[in-house]
């Protein structure tokens, strides 16, 4: 699908918004002019709602989610930034790996399988991007993840 990303993002977290329990602030830092993409709109929107979701699930109330997005060089950087309880240093790349919860009494008491990251990744590596987190513990998260934008086919530039 060829969709323009700034639309597609805000209808997705409006759609947390909307159904949100906690008290948790979003905000959106997100281009006014349109930016558009040509991805698989069904397996994007599954990348973006495991973050988000994430984003929620280890965040307490009072905080708050930062969506930003930006677009250089022929790549779109979005980022989700939490406020929440943050993962450990020596951990963070793992989180992407199948199955890898960190701490387990934690994670088994909010629920979920561990899937969700290690599937994003497989999806943005299939769309030629890349994901990754930055983290400080007891601080918050961030997911930053790119996809290319606006490509340039060599045959049709004109000099
Ligand atoms: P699933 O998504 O399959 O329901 P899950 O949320 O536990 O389960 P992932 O989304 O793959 O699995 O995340 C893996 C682990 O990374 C989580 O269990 C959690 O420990 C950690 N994690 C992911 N996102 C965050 C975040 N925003 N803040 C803190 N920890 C996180
Ligand atoms: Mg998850």
């Amino acid at each position: 699908d060829f969709v323009d990303f700034v639309k597609f993002f805000n209808r997705i977290i409006d759609r947390f918004e909307m159904a949100k329990s906690k008290e948790i602030t979003f905000i959106r830092e997100l281009p006014v002019t349109p930016l558009y993409v040509e991805i698989d709109t069904d397996k994007v929107t599954q990348v973006i709602d495991n973050i988000i979701s994430n984003a929620q699930k280890y965040s307490p109330d009072g905080g708050s989610i930062r969506f930003t997005v930006t677009a250089n060089d022929g790549e779109l950087l979005v980022e989700i930034k939490d406020t929440g309880m943050g993962i450990p240093k020596e951990q963070v790349d793992r989180i992407f790996d199948r199955f890898y919860r960190v701490d387990r009494a934690r994670a088994r008491s909010m629920g979920g399988t561990g899937l969700g990251l290690a599937i994003s990744r497989e999806m943005i590596i299939a769309h030629n991007g890349k994901i990754w987190a930055e983290s400080i513990e007891g601080k918050g998260t961030s997911i930053f993840f790119t996809l290319p934008y606006g490509l340039v086919d060599e045959e049709d530039e004109w000099d």
